[in-house]
């Protein structure tokens, strides 16, 4: 299992990393390594018997909750020294969690060619990409928007790496928001307000992730409007990324609002089911699996709003079958990560979807809900069938009394029929999908 182990403990360790500062993480887990993996026991080695007296005091607990963020159940987290230390240059770590270099603060492990594009965020991957070919010459700054977990960082990051690689000598720098605040508050401390201003205002690419993090922060708000002044007067590049359209940031400066506004504003959207479907792929490919095709499908049906889940589901389902040695097939995944999966289920109001369906197809709720079977109707009634039970805990007989007294084979049937046509009807699965998400969001 020593795959699994040392795949998984680096999946921790990135996601601890945004959690603690950086000296400590290279510190104290740089020289680590998930060994074995075994009864929902990870066991990893570090240098020598002082490390595991430390971490285990300090930050046993933080990497117990991210764990669980991953794995959604609990795993015990047990270390053993190992005298030799030649794993402190593990240099394949490096490569598996990007430690982002202090220069520039970028991943590289995010980078275009590992960002699926599809209708949901293909604007602003266009205008990302236009931007890392020429920065500062086509949108300037560039401000892309969205909900959690859609690909805004990763896109940032692309940004930042792909520059690099035409313009080695460009002066790059991430920074997310919120440490940005920190930093600016360390040198007003220590009062090294100077060298803080021209660190940021000498850059030639600045990219500030979650900007909407300066709602209510009024000092913040002025230094990054500063920075934001002398980087453009001098024709560099900002990007910036948020959770909403500067308009909507709570308490955001008019003034800050429309230098943003100067440049282009570009959303991403949740995925529909073909990306969803094809960074499953991707993410199988980069992690070397052979994943079904059917068991792609059930998870890219199945979780349809945040890209970091989707991937979560996909490294449990390959972290607990090479553990049971199990092959992956529709019914190992449905057991192994369905119960996450149908937590993950909201439950919706019958009316709802009644309602939904019936504004979607332009067909009034009394005709889905009565017996005759003109054509216009008979598709959309199947539809409404299939979500309600992929939706709600109504049994097929409650569904069937539902739309117009049919009985539970009706249902069935439909829900086959409806899940059929997914599977073979792009267009049609796209509709559905589109259905699903208005209910779920
Ligand atoms: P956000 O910053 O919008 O919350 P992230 O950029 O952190 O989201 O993305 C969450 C995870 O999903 C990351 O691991 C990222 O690599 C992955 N991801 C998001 N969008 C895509 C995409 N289009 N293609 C491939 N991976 C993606
Ligand atoms: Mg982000």
């Amino acid at each position: 299992m020593e795959s699994v182990a040392s795949s998984l403990w680096d999946k921790i360790l990135e996601k601890l990393k945004e959690k603690i500062p950086e000296q400590t993480f290279a510190t104290w887990f740089f020289p680590t390594k998930g060994i074995s993996y075994d009864n929902d026991t990870i066991i990893v080695e570090v240098p020598n018997p002082f490390f595991i007296d430390w971490i285990e005091e300090h930050y046993l607990n933080i990497l117990s909750d991210v764990a669980f963020s991953i794995l959604k159940s609990n795993i015990k987290i047990s270390f053993r020294a190992n005298k030799v230390e030649t794993i402190r240059h593990r240099p394949e770590l490096k490569e598996i969690i990007s430690y982002p270099s202090p220069r520039t603060n970028l991943r590289d492990r995010y980078t275009f060619e590992s960002y699926v594009v599809g209708n949901s965020n293909h604007f602003a991957q266009a205008a990302a990409l236009a931007v890392a070919k020429a920065p500062a010459k086509t949108y300037n700054p560039l401000f892309i928007y969205g909900g959690v977990g859609l690909g805004k960082t990763h896109l940032m990051h692309a940004i930042g790496n792909y520059t690099l690689l035409n313009y080695r000598d460009l002066r790059v720098f991430y920074i997310p928001a919120e440490k940005f605040m920190n930093e600016m508050v360390y040198a007003i401390k220590n009062q090294e307000t100077l060298e803080f201003k021209n660190k940021y205002r000498n850059l030639d690419m600045l990219l500030i992730d979650d900007i909407h993090f300066l709602r209510d922060k009024e000092s913040l708000q002025e230094e990054i409007f500063h920075t934001f002044n002398a980087l453009y007067s001098a024709q560099k590049q900002i990007v910036v990324t948020s959770d909403r359209p500067p308009r909507e940031i709570p308490s955001l400066e008019e003034r800050l609002i429309s230098r943003f506004q100067w440049g282009l504003l570009v959303d991403i959207q949740a995925p529909e089911l073909e990306t969803r479907i094809a960074i499953l792929k991707k993410k199988s490919e980069i992690d070397g699996f052979e994943v079904p095709e059917d068991v792609i499908f059930y998870i890219a049906n199945n979780i349809r709003t945040n890209i970091r889940e989707l991937e979560g589901s996909l490294v449990r389902l390959l972290a607990l079958s090479s553990l049971t040695n199990t092959e992956i097939n529709l019914t190992t995944a449905k057991e192994m990560i369905g119960s996450i999966i149908g937590s993950k289920k909201k439950q919706i109001n019958f009316q709802i979807i009644l309602k939904t369906i019936a504004d979607f197809f332009d067909v009034s709720e009394e005709s889905l809900t009565g017996k005759r079977r003109t054509a216009s109707v008979v598709l959309p009634r199947q539809v409404g069938m299939y979500i309600s039970r992929e939706l709600t805990s109504l049994s097929l007989k409650e569904i069937g009394t539902k739309f117009g007294g049919r009985d539970h084979t009706t249902v069935l049937h439909a829900y086959d029929k409806i899940t059929n046509l997914i599977k073979e009807d792009k267009e049609f699965s796209n509709k559905v999908d589109k259905i699903i998400r208005k209910l779920t969001s």
